[in-house]
């Protein structure tokens, strides 16, 4: 069986493949996405020298004293013709006089009339307190970089470069289906075996955070007519990724496996050597120039979203060039039981204090416990060869 690290290796090799579309979208309707072209500054940012603060523009020279001549404020810019004898009302962001070499803060003068002084011991250096134009950014630089993932920070630079449209890429669109004889609608109450179809909803939830296009195609029996046919048009929808949840294991009613092979897709693994999530399978569905990634999750609602967590998201954040694990070591609130070889991802509520990460876990680790992992913030990952890491000992904690 396959470790986690060689699984991962496995599906970014082959997620890398995929063809990445573009579409050009509106800059407000950016937020949240990858944009897909460099960005070039079309003006230098700032695009004029101006004041830090609010203060007095001068020409520096030996002064203390200058004569008051004008004001300019941020938008109303007027020319001044600025000698050394005097000074210029100047507020933050204001384009400065010609001449003016040096802004002097407001809190380092004192103003009788038109007569300016600066205060004994203020801090008075040629050049200070001026933005020079270009500062930041000239002209023809890259302003924001390709596969930058478009927040408010970035937003704010687009605006600044006139970007009203922008090229990104577009979402991923993945099909998800859940199989299984016990599952029902979630506006059934369950009677005897039966349970709520609650994966279709976190694996939903889970792709829509990562900001992608989910295709909802239901659930179904354990019946391999059924759910060959369900595969077969699943396969022909326009879609990059299709998740299975359930029917992968080695049970009687375990059919995805086998359906998945007699429609074409190729199996890239089975099974990895982790807790929970072990029976996953990946493999690849290829016909003219299209191109599906197909991930059999197993039907635990812990498992399923555990393994969407470590395997699809890594995967789809390599693919867009993301920070693809957000972790933090923590110290071990408690004692874990570890006495596999597997690679486990335990769920773990993760809090500071007094400075220090740390990491509890005192709740059972069932795959099936789903409010418990609805609780957890973190998985607390422990790799194959660690056996039963104790309070104190430091572990990394993936952010979910
Ligand atoms: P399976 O991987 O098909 O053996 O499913 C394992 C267990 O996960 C089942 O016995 C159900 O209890 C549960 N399960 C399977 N599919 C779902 C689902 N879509 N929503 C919630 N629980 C599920
Ligand atoms: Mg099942």
């Amino acid at each position: 069986m396959i470790n986690y690290n060689e699984a991962l290796e496995i599906i970014k090799h082959e997620i890398e493949k995929l063809t990445l579309h573009t579409e050009e979208v509106d800059i407000f309707e950016s937020c949240n996405r990858i944009i897909a072209e460099d960005v070039f500054a079309d003006v230098d940012l700032p695009p004029f020298d101006n004041s830090a603060v609010d203060g007095y523009a001068v020409k520096f020279s030996e002064r203390t004293k200058w004569n008051i001549i004008g004001e300019i404020s941020a938008g109303n810019f007027s020319s001044f013709n600025l000698t050394e004898d005097n000074a210029v009302l100047i507020t933050t962001g204001s384009k400065l006089p010609a001449n003016a070499d040096t802004v002097i803060p407001i809190e380092d003068v004192e103003v009788d009339g038109n007569n300016l002084q600066l205060k004994p011991n203020a801090f008075f250096k040629k050049g200070m307190n001026i933005r020079t134009q270009g500062n930041d950014l000239k002209k023809n630089e890259i302003a924001v970089h390709r596969f930058t993932k478009i927040d408010a920070k970035a937003i704010a630079v687009l605006a600044s470069c006139g970007k009203e449209k922008v090229k990104v890429f577009s979402k991923l669109k993945t099909g998800i289906l859940a199989t299984g004889d016990e599952l029902i609608p979630i506006n059934e109450k369950p009677e005897g075996d039966k349970l709520r179809v609650s994966n279709i909803y976190s694996l939903y939830a889970a792709i829509k955070e990562m900001n992608h296009t989910v295709i909802n195609l239901g659930f179904t029996k354990d019946d391999k007519e059924i759910i060959a046919q369900k595969i077969k048009a699943a396969l022909e929808m326009n879609i990059d990724l299709l998740i299975t949840t359930g029917g992968v294991s080695v049970g009687k009613y375990d059919f995805l496996k086998e359906v998945f092979e007699e429609q074409g897709v190729k199996e890239k693994f089975w099974k990895v050597n982790i807790k929970p999530g072990k029976p996953i399978y990946f493999g690849v569905y290829e016909k003219d120039e299209r191109r599906i990634l197909v991930f059999g999750l197993p039907g635990n609602p812990v498992s399923s979203l555990v393994t969407f967590y470590v395997f699809i998201k890594p995967s789809i954040e390599f693919l867009f060039k993301q920070n693809e694990i957000k972790s933090i070591t923590a110290t071990l609130q408690n004692d874990l039981k570890k006495k596999d070889g597997k690679r486990h991802f335990s769920r773990g509520i993760l809090f500071e204090e007094n400075g220090e990460w740390k990491v509890t876990s005192e709740f059972s680790q069932s795959s099936g416990n789903l409010v418990e992992m609805s609780r957890a913030n973190c998985l607390i990952e422990i790799e194959e060869e660690r056996l039963n890491p104790k309070k104190g000992e430091r572990v990394r904690c993936i952010l979910i």
